[in-house]
């Protein structure tokens, strides 16, 4: 049913919806889905998002996203491995889209079920997604570039977001792919992730790459806030080790204090080492899928006991490639 009051309120915002679209939220207003949209939260290069209030139920975004193909050309990359792109790269951008809402759906339930802090996704049709509301009192959830912190809260967000980057790997076996401040949202001092439409399965031939790339995001991130964090190198390790003994934990953390040195800045030798470290790691390139991770952890210990003048090529090593 739809209230009056609310048709006023969709004009304004349907101004900018193509007719299609509009049809789209008609019928879900006339199913009882939605009752009115608020107000635009965020027009995107890819999608816009809006608001929708309710008085007792739920408080939903809508994604919608946009039908340009220009916009997925940019895309290509993240579909390819996806069995259901493996037709190929639609021509019709309609379909294109409605694939890339489908995923983003699909993706979401994966990581909500699996306890991933993430919006509930409720349902899809084409090319619009809703899902649970992230924010309070009808303000959107600030993202994590936004939001001020003091130290210890940060490091509580870098451990947060570590985990999140944990579990999406080993539970819901996927990468996020676009993982940065962007993209993390932060919510009653929680961190939570958003916009998981390009995240891939350990098929994609770039998953591994697309994992280094999200930790350099956050890596880098965390860093600018002032707070010790780990080398990319450990971080990545600890994201795809399968468990997080404690002895691994332990580690990490030496290799943490190590670099700190409760404050003290590293010497000349000691930077350029990290940055030639650093740099072997993001030029290295990885052969193998992350489908073919088998007994990755003696193969993580393997490395790491003989890790010196080795560079990240050795993760070859892992999947027999
Ligand atoms: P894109 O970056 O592709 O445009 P996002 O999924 O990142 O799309 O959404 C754009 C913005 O909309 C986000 O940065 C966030 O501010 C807001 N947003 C997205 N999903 C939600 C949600 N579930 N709850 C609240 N705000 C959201
Ligand atoms: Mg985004």
């Amino acid at each position: 049913m739809v209230r009056h009051k609310d048709r006023a309120d969709r004009a304004t915002v349907e101004g900018v919806l193509d007719p299609r679209t509009r049809r789209i939220l008609d019928r879900l207003m006339s199913n009882g889905y939605l009752h009115s949209m608020q107000g635009c939260i965020s027009t995107g290069k890819e999608a816009n998002v809006y608001h929708e209030e309710e008085e007792e139920e739920l408080e939903v975004a809508i994604k919608i996203f946009k039908t340009s193909i220009l916009v997925f050309k940019d895309r290509e990359k993240y579909v390819m491995g996806d069995y259901r792109f493996r037709k190929g790269y639609s021509k019709n951008p309609r379909r294109m889209v409605s694939l890339w809402a489908e995923k983003e759906f699909r993706n979401l339930k994966r990581m909500y079920l699996a306890g991933v802090p993430c919006p509930r996704p409720l349902l899809f049709r084409s090319h619009v997604l809703i899902m649970e509301f992230l924010g309070e009192g009808g303000e959107a959830a600030p993202k994590l570039k936004d939001v001020k912190l003091d130290g210890q809260s940060w490091q509580e967000s870098y451990r947060q977001t570590f985990l999140i980057m944990r579990l999406l790997f080993h539970d819901c076996k996927l990468v996020h792919g676009d993982l940065s401040e962007y993209n993390l949202v932060y919510v009653r001092r929680k961190v939570m992730v958003i916009d998981v439409g390009q995240s891939v399965g350990p098929d994609h031939p770039c998953s591994l790459e697309f994992l280094r790339k999200d930790a350099v995001n956050v890596r880098n991130f965390f860093s600018s806030k002032g707070i010790p964090v780990l080398p990319l190198r450990s971080f990545f390790e600890l994201v795809v080790s399968p468990s997080l003994s404690e002895e691994t934990e332990e580690a990490a953390k030496e290799e943490e204090t190590d670099q700190q040195r409760s404050g003290q800045p590293l010497t000349r030798t000691e930077e350029a080492e990290h940055d030639v470290e650093e740099g072997v790691f993001l030029c290295s390139s990885f052969p193998q899928r992350l489908a073919d991770f088998k007994d990755a952890e003696r193969e993580i210990e393997k490395l790491a006991e003989g890790r010196e003048g080795q560079d990240f090529r050795n993760y070859g090593v892992m999947t027999g490639m």
